[in-house]
């Protein structure tokens, strides 16, 4: 017997999402940041395993954060999220250890509710509960989804994951597989690739720039089987905002280009020739045909 089926993650900005994906998949194909709002596609890791006879497959899917359309870019991640959530098997509403249960988890778990999805609750960053810490807010996470079973896990150093996807396994219904074995997501090269940039460029800005950029990879070449050859195109809204990303003497772009390459190196298997260029783009957020191209 197989059982299969989608998890959406739930939860507010920074609790720990992508870093959970990653660490299930057992592979960085989500990007992770301290800033808010970063995630912009629905991200699919996939995890197969087996338990007590079943073959298990979990589709986790890590959205963008919801937040009011404000422009193009937000009304369609915003109708991402509903979509997810209606052909989804179960959702796993996340929460912080370090911050406690809020007004926000309350307002999460009201959606969820409506959804009338089997929902589990996991309360992210035990590591960071010290002491009695951890308890109170446990009980807090009880009360937020009636009958849903709660779970202290780290997605950093993967205490109780274990028994979190165990337990979200026998939430799956009997079904065939939708992924191959071994292939963590359905994500294809070029975007991971202009993610990977993109978290460089976020780590390294403030304020309105991190949400002002996109990559978008334009080439990936191989002259030889030990180097690849990357080009992407990093728009900004603003000239104002080039001139952050390229710096001093470029020298901030140099930066960037030398945080992202290890990353890429890793995901292509070689050494990397990374070129950026920096573009400007007034209205890339509000644009549909391209919003089209870069498959949000
Ligand atoms: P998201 O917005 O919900 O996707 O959150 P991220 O996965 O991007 O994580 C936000 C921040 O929390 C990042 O700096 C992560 O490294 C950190 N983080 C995530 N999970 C844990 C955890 O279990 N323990 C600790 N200490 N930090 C975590
Ligand atoms: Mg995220």
């Amino acid at each position: 017997m197989t059982r299969a089926g989608f998890v959406v993650l739930a939860g507010r900005p920074n609790v720990g999402k992508s870093t959970l994906v990653n660490a299930v998949v057992g592979e960085k194909i989500a990007i992770v940041s301290e800033k808010p709002q970063t995630t912009r596609r629905a991200i699919r890791g996939v995890h197969h395993r087996r338990l007590d006879g079943v073959d298990y497959e979990l589709v986790l899917v890590d959205l963008p954060g919801v937040q009011r359309p404000r422009d193009a870019l937000t009304e369609r991640m915003a109708r991402r999220v509903t979509e997810e959530l209606e052909g989804s098997d179960a959702a796993l509403l996340m929460v912080s250890a370090e911050q406690g249960v809020g007004p926000g988890d309350r307002f999460i778990a009201r959606t969820l509710a409506d959804a009338r999805l089997p929902v589990a609750v996991a309360v992210n960053k035990s590591d960071r509960a010290r002491g009695g810490a951890l308890a109170p807010v446990l009980s807090e996470a009880a009360e937020l989804v009636a009958d849903a079973e709660v779970f202290p896990i780290s997605a950093r150093t993967g205490a109780g994951l274990a028994e979190l996807l165990a337990h979200l396994g026998s939430l799956m219904p009997e079904g065939p597989f939708s992924y191959p074995d071994g292939e963590p997501s359905d994500q294809p090269l070029p975007v991971l690739l202009g993610e990977l940039v993109r978290e460089a460029v976020i780590r390294r800005t403030f304020q309105e720039v991190p949400h002002a950029v996109e990559v978008v990879i334009e080439e990936v070449e191989r002259p030889r089987e030990d180097l690849a050859r990357v080009r992407a195109l990093v728009w900004v809204e603003s000239e104002s905002q080039k001139g952050i990303l390229v710096g001093a003497h470029g020298r901030m772009v140099k930066a960037i280009g030398t945080a992202a390459r290890p990353e890429l190196e890793r995901v292509l298997g070689s050494r990397v020739h990374l070129d950026l260029s920096v573009r400007v783009r007034r209205d890339w957020r509000t644009d549909d045909g391209l919003l089209d191209r870069l498959g949000m």
